[in-house]
């Protein structure tokens, strides 16, 4: 029997229309929740990402503006238009879209969103609260994560997780969000020998290393839980994973595909993050919830 699918697309459905009455409770104290997204350069792949979280806020009823900026745009302009976002009343979330032309720092930029606003979580104040275990704005795609290991009933408390791949946007946070929810974690990298011992090891196995197909059905344990985070379009033009899907649904418990896992469950949790930060500018929220 194959694995049961964790269906990323039909949750973030769900997410989303769960945000609206949340989004009208706002409307009756005169505030629609806003996205800024901020977009340097002309990347394709950027460009399509950026189209799925525009129709996601137009689906909830959240206001969104992307911000158009030359590939040539130094530093000083995009922390200049992100200066200005800071201050827009009509902005609760501000994003810059991933990745930037190399001459920007991602880091300055990134830290330069005030902590309030950073809904993709990424400054170093929300990740330190979420290293803290005081989450406030968590970055979407884990949190997104922990959502489909939720809503699939996944017990992670005393198993063993096994994250591959450690950025300060996907692995790391994965690592802490399911440490807060007492698994025992293990985070392999490029340079953890056999990767395959870690990974069959793994009673969930979250795989985001940005390498097609890497985690073969033989790194699998049987009846593990497998979320591939993995976006990377092949030689013909193929969307695929971090996981050979085709062997490991056999060996697997739970598999969540690509297209249709991870992917639209980020950008469901990001418009989340979005009213949540609308809801605390209303004070309707407490900083800890
Ligand atoms: P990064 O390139 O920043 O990080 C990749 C990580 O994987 C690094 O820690 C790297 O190790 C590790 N790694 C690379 N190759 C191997 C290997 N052969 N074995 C073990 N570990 C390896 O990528 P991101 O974290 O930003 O993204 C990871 C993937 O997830 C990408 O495909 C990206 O497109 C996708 N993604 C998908 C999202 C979604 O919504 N579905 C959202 C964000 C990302 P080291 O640190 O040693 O270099």
């Amino acid at each position: 029997m194959g694995a049961r699918v964790i269906d990323g697309a039909g949750l973030a459905r769900s997410v989303l229309q769960q945000l609206q009455p949340r989004v009208a409770a706002l409307a009756k104290h005169g505030i629609q929740p806003g996205l800024a997204a901020v977009h340097v350069g002309d990347s394709a792949a950027s460009k399509v990402y950026l189209r799925n979280k525009v129709r996601a806020c137009t689906e909830v009823g959240v206001h969104s503006e992307v911000h158009a900026l030359d590939a040539a745009a130094t530093e000083a302009d995009v922390m200049r238009l992100v200066e200005r976002l800071n201050r827009d009343e009509r902005v609760h979330g501000i994003i810059v879209q991933l990745p930037l032309p190399r001459a920007l720092s991602v880091t300055r930029i990134l830290q330069s969103i005030v902590i309030e606003k950073d809904v993709d979580g990424f400054s170093w104040r929300n990740l330190g609260a979420l290293v803290d275990a005081h989450p406030q704005l968590v970055p979407c795609t884990p949190l997104g994560i922990m959502t489909m290991l939720d809503h699939a009933g996944i017990t992670l408390a005393g198993r063993h997780a096994v994250v591959v791949g450690r950025s300060s946007i996907v692995g790391k946070p994965m690592a802490l969000l399911l440490l807060s929810r007492d698994a025992t974690v293990t985070v392999c990298h490029s340079r953890t020998p056999d990767l395959g011992t870690f990974t069959r090891a793994a009673d969930v196995l979250v795989a985001a290393a940005g390498r097609p197909r890497l985690i073969t059905a033989d790194m699998v344990s049987p009846g593990a839980v497998v979320i591939d985070v993995g976006i990377n379009r092949t030689a013909e033009g193929k969307l695929v994973g971090d996981v050979d899907y085709a062997s490991v649904e056999r060996v697997a418990g739970w598999i969540s595909p690509v297209p249709g896992g991870v992917g639209p469950m980020t950008v469901a949790t990001l418009i989340a993050n979005t009213v949540n930060a609308a809801e605390r500018h209303a004070g309707m929220r407490t900083n800890d919830g």
